[in-house]
């Protein structure tokens, strides 16, 4: 046992996919697991934590995957969307509080596309923050006008690695064209986001290495990792959630293959477990995604049921509650904008055999 996480720890890039599935198979290793990622966190990323205010400024979407209440088919939902200068507003907002990445997500939602979202950037760039888009898959054309209005990021998580698992939850598409957005993405200068659920039905070990491996090999700058939180107006109502544990092994062992990624602590973890994003912080995560999504909207973006902050009666709270949360572990907030720190994995040793 020692020695595997002594290989995670200094030659993360040797760590085989059979091991990985090992390492997520045995609980026994769990504790040194969380102890080494958060040394590896403090080691390469110090202790602070990037705030990014995140937007949900429409639940429109054009897909049906199966998990998310978002959903095209899901008839229950009432839908909505803000307006640009809603949207910029808000953004304004975010700035002031001195959070300096913008997150714009939506569903799929072809009402913006492409020229109204370009707009909203360039007005958002104004405030000096970076932006973060999460809007879904669209042709590259689209992904390079809003390169060149200023956008600097873009969420699009794989959800998860297995090209089987992919196909039956996402109707009419494939892995292998997730895959190529993100490869687009990254080309066209964007820092990338892929990240997957944990604890999807059909999901076991060998899954979840698919998904380490996958996010190792693209050199994903940001992962997105949470828990599958199974929404009743779904398919996938009657399947079981993720696992507390599990989550937070994927996100330990990102860290560990990935020292520089940012990962955040994902509001699923804050839903599936009341101390969930502290405990993602003390396992590996560097980075929190405050909700500024107004109200009545907010209510309204329900990926899954029980999302924590719908009730908020102060629509704003979530960037001093963020701070009080990242403080609470004894880290620090940021007041970067937050890219990935470059240069410094050749602190590793590295894989190549010494006569080489
Ligand atoms: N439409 C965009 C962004 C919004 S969805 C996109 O799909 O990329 C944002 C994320 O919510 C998804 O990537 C997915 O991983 C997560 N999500 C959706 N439904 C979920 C559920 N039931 N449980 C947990 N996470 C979910
Ligand atoms: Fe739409 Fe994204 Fe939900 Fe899929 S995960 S249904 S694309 S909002």
């Amino acid at each position: 046992m020692k020695e595997i996480i002594e290989k995670l720890t200094k030659r993360p890039d040797s760590v085989t996919y059979e091991e990985l599935v090992d390492i997520l198979r045995d609980p026994a290793i769990d504790e040194d697991l969380f102890k080494a990622a958060d040394e590896v966190r403090k080691k390469y990323l110090g202790d602070e934590v990037f705030l990014r205010g995140i937007i949900e400024f429409s639940n429109v979407c054009r897909r049906n995957c199966l998990y998310c209440g978002l959903r095209a088919q899901n008839k229950k939902l009432s839908r909505y969307r803000m307006t640009p200068s809603e949207i910029v507003e808000r953004a304004k907002l975010i700035a002031q509080k001195g959070i300096k990445t913008v997150v714009l997500q939506s569903g799929e939602d072809p009402y913006y596309m492409p020229d109204a979202i370009a707009e909203i950037i360039q007005k958002i760039k104004g405030f000096d923050v970076a932006v973060t888009l999460s809007l879904g898959e669209w042709p590259e054309s689209y992904y390079r006008v809003w390169k060149d209005a200023g956008a600097d990021r873009y969420l699009m998580r794989h959800e998860t690695a297995s090209p089987a698992l992919y196909a039956k939850l996402h109707p009419g598409s494939s892995f292998e064209e997730r895959e190529s957005h993100l490869l687009t993405l990254k080309r066209l200068g964007y820092e990338i986001g892929a990240g997957c659920m944990v604890g999807l039905p059909g999901q076991g070990p060998e899954e979840l290495a698919l998904d380490l491996v996958f996010m190792r090999e693209i050199d994903t700058d940001m992962a997105g990792i949470g828990p599958f939180i199974p929404h009743p107006d779904t398919p996938l109502a009657k399947e079981k959630k993720g696992s507390l544990r599990m989550s937070l092994k994927m996100i330990a062992l990102t860290r560990l293959l990935m020292p520089t990624c940012n990962i955040p602590a994902t509001t699923a973890m804050g839903t599936l477990h009341p101390r969930g994003r502290e405990l993602a912080l003390k396992c590996g995560a560097n980075v929190i995604m405050p909700n500024m999504t107004p109200s009545p909207y907010r209510a309204k973006y329900q990926l899954y049921p029980g999302k924590i902050c719908i009730f908020e009666s102060d629509d704003t709270i979530c960037a001093s509650c963020t701070v009080r949360l990242i403080k609470s572990v004894g880290r620090i907030p940021s007041k970067s904008k937050g890219f990935r720190k470059r240069g410094i994995e050749n602190e590793l040793v590295h894989t190549q055999h010494p006569c080489q």
